[in-house]
């Protein structure tokens, strides 16, 4: 990326004379065509210095044709050919009023020595102080006429240039991201003043040969179309060199790291023979399904290689993921080496726990659990046991990251439900090494489903496995959206299904009484044991107990001597009681869609009909658009396109942790294209140049540490 800060100039050795040559770092009040108070205003947008500005795109055309006078305009009432969007025109406020009438309304009239232009303008009552009779403006929009009158309806709408306007053909004009301070046509006019200058600064950074293979336009062109584009074809032309080369910056910093991981780090080897595998895939209650069994094969290939597996598995809820991370940490363990698996909460990592332990009931390995709750004395006999190599197996939660743990011998890490985890934490883990380049093999899982284009950007390090299948004997579960006057007759349903012997949840939004009206987990417990659910054993669970007292609670619910749990989204991620058969979500507007589809994960996992119940009286159309989209489908993918669709993409999974800065011209999923092409030119250049470090590459290898090194850690790379 260009930037302020890429020529070398910082910018207090600029003399500030106007006749001084303008520099990428110029600042802005020192810029031709600005004033010296605008400033501020520019500043706001983000805009300090020239390349500031060169980097201020716009974000929409209009192809507006510009008029002599008002009077000209009449000839295009009614005119339905493709001519231009928009007519533009100059002239003077005569008047303005606030309209009568139901909708909020103002209207105003522009005029010039040929006529009159009646401007309307309808829900936008802010406009009214900026139509001062006597403004000069210059309008735009499509001519019509009511009553006989020339009109524009919603014009928008700019103070005149200071030059006299003469009719030009229709052009394409760039609206740019603007403020009430500074409006699309002052930046437009500051563009104007700067733009050749700027763009005769620019270095590009892709040498000439690459550029012509791929038929990409310089930089500095780019930029000149993008500003100032003479037909429609520019804009494309200019958008696609910009696009195209943030793809391929970001994917030649995750071809560098990849390419730094394969070169420099080695994990121990973990050969699989055929006896082995048998061995291990016999303590398994079941057999695995074809998809588990594919993942199983992906994830033993990495693992016989010294290359450090860098693997995320991504699967629903319930597709059975840990089994598969319990084969990777089994092969380490035959090896006689460690292994250790990293939950998000305590509750996971203790579910995790007596999963795994009932499986290895009749093995020799030895299994701990270690977590943020654990006794300093334990703690530290945990301790011992990892450094001595006592202990093979450690399930815990971020505890895990202490610096006093050291492993004798760690060969496989799964971490999982990967979203609760930024991706520093994956960095922390993934340096515990003994040796400076020794590294575990890594297995990251998650339910979330990760659209392919983030997989391969965000994560583009990551070689990527799916469970897309379930467990057979499951059906999908039944989603009911109810209103609260109706819940009466759901929980009388729970109490039916308690008395069949199966087990249920009820979720609430918080722990505690509020003033917000919201149900809590006391008082509703209290009043479910009051009514609806007087026969049954009813506890609480929320994320404030402490690791006693939600062991205790989650172990008797397991042998079924509750069949009730009220319990906040603590139950969210990844508890696995396949007795539970219905779940009750209260006020369920208020949660989001990605937590939905979790909670509604914790049932249907055993041959019961599984039942989510969502009881809400939506008041906001968001909340009640996610209660359809959740009742509408079961389909994890479905549900995360949903909620991209919702939220928009700025919220999604991992991309806000990530620290990446968000694309500015590349749009994903419509230039997936070329971020294959991007992927695979990186994946190229960087076997051949792996550092960057001829000299064609300089600038490159600069704009690219500088745009992505923090983000990827790339540090120990360059
Ligand atoms: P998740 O992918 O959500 O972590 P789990 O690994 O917790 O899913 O598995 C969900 C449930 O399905 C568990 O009770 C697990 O024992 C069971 N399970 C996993 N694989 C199979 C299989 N191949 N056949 C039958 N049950 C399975
Ligand atoms: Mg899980």
């Amino acid at each position: 990326m260009i930037s302020c800060a890429t020529t070398g100039d910082s910018p207090d050795r600029r003399k500030p004379l106007s006749t001084t040559p303008s520099q990428l770092t110029t600042l802005v009040e020192d810029l031709p065509g600005i004033g010296p108070g605008a400033g501020d205003a520019f500043r706001q947008l983000g805009i300090r210095c020239l390349a500031d500005l060169l980097l201020h795109l716009p974000n929409r055309y209009e192809r507006s044709q510009q008029h002599a006078c008002i009077a000209e305009l009449d000839a295009l009432v009614g005119d339905e050919s493709d001519g231009p969007d928009v007519a533009a025109v100059v002239g003077e406020i005569a008047s303005v009023r606030p309209g009568f009438g139901r909708r909020s309304k103002v209207e105003a009239v522009l005029e010039d020595d040929t006529g009159q232009l009646r401007l309307v303008f309808f829900n936008q009552p802010w406009v009214r102080h900026r139509l001062q009779p006597g403004r000069r403006l210059r309008v735009s929009g499509r001519p019509g006429r009511f009553s006989g009158q020339l009109q524009l309806v919603n014009p928008r709408f700019e103070p005149a240039p200071e030059t006299p306007v003469a009719a030009v053909a229709a052009q394409l004009l760039p609206i740019y991201p603007a403020s009430e301070a500074l409006p699309s046509a002052t930046i437009r006019e500051a563009m104007a003043a700067n733009l050749d200058e700027a763009v005769a600064l620019l270095e590009d950074h892709l040498p000439e040969d690459y550029r012509q293979q791929r038929e990409l336009i310089t930089l500095g062109e780019a930029y000149r179309l993008i500003h100032r584009p003479t037909t429609p074809e520019d804009v494309p032309r200019a958008r696609r060199r910009l696009a195209f080369d943030e793809l391929l910056l970001l994917q030649l910093g995750v071809m560098m790291k990849r390419h730094h991981r394969h070169a420099t780090l080695v994990a121990p080897a973990l050969p699989r023979d055929p006896e082995r595998h048998r061995r291990i895939l016999a303590r398994f209650p079941f057999s695995l399904t074809a998809a588990q069994q594919r993942v199983v094969d992906e994830i033993g290939h990495d693992l016989e290689s010294t290359t450090p597996m860098n693997r995320l598995l991504q699967g629903d809820v319930g597709s059975g993921k840990t089994v598969v991370a319990l084969y990777a940490m089994l092969l380490s363990i035959a090896e006689g080496r460690q292994a250790a698996l990293m939950a998000p909460t305590e509750i996971l990592a203790e579910q995790h726990h007596s999963a795994i332990r009932d499986m290895l009931a009749e093995s020799r390995v030895r299994i701990e659990v270690l977590t943020a709750s654990c006794s300093t004395a334990h703690r530290r006999s945990l301790e011992n046991g990892l450094a001595s190599g006592e202990i093979d197996m450690v399930i815990g939660t971020h505890a895990l990251l202490g610096e006093s743990i050291q492993f004798k011998d760690l060969a496989v890490v799964v971490i999982d439900e990967q979203h609760r985890f930024g991706v520093q934490q994956r960095a922390l883990l993934r340096s515990r090494r003994d040796e400076e380049h020794q590294v575990p093999h890594q297995l990251v899982m998650t339910a979330t489903p990760i659209p392919r284009t983030l997989s391969l950007t965000i994560f583009g390090d990551l070689d990527v496995s799916v469970i897309d299948e379930r467990p057979p004997g499951r059906s999908p579960v039944i989603t009911r959206a109810v209103g609260k006057a109706e819940s009466a007759r759901v929980y009388h349903h729970l109490a039916e299904r308690v008395q069949q012997g199966q087990q249920g949840y009820v979720v609430v939004p918080m722990i505690e009484a509020s003033d917000h009206g919201l149900t809590d987990v006391h008082t509703h417990r209290d009043h479910l044991l009051a009514g609806p659910l007087k026969d049954c054993r009813v506890e609480v669970m929320h994320g404030r107990l402490d690791a006693a007292a939600r062991d205790d609670v989650m172990d008797r619910f397991r042998r079924r001597e509750i069949d009730v749990l009220v319990a906040t989204t603590v139950i969210e991620v990844g508890i696995d009681v396949p007795n539970a058969t219905m779940i009750i979500i209260e006020q369920a507007d208020r949660f989001g869609l990605a937590q939905l589809h979790q909670l509604r994960g914790r049932v249907g996992r055993g041959d019961y009909q599984g039942l989510c119940v969502l009881v809400a009286d939506p008041v906001t159309e968001d909340g009640a658009a996610r209660l359809d989209a959740i009742a509408e489908t079961n389909d994890g993918f479905r549900v995360a396109e949903r909620d991209l669709e919702l939220r928009g993409p700025g919220e999604l999974f991992g991309a806000r942790q990530s620290g990446l800065a968000p694309f500015r011209v590349a749009r994903l999923p419509d230039d997936l294209q070329w971020l294959l092409v991007a992927r695979q030119d990186a994946a190229a250049w960087i076997e051949q140049d792996p550092r960057l470090s001829q000299p064609t590459h300089a600038l490159l290898r600069k704009r690219l540490l500088k745009a992505h090194g923090e983000a990827l850690g790339l540090g120990d790379v360059g």
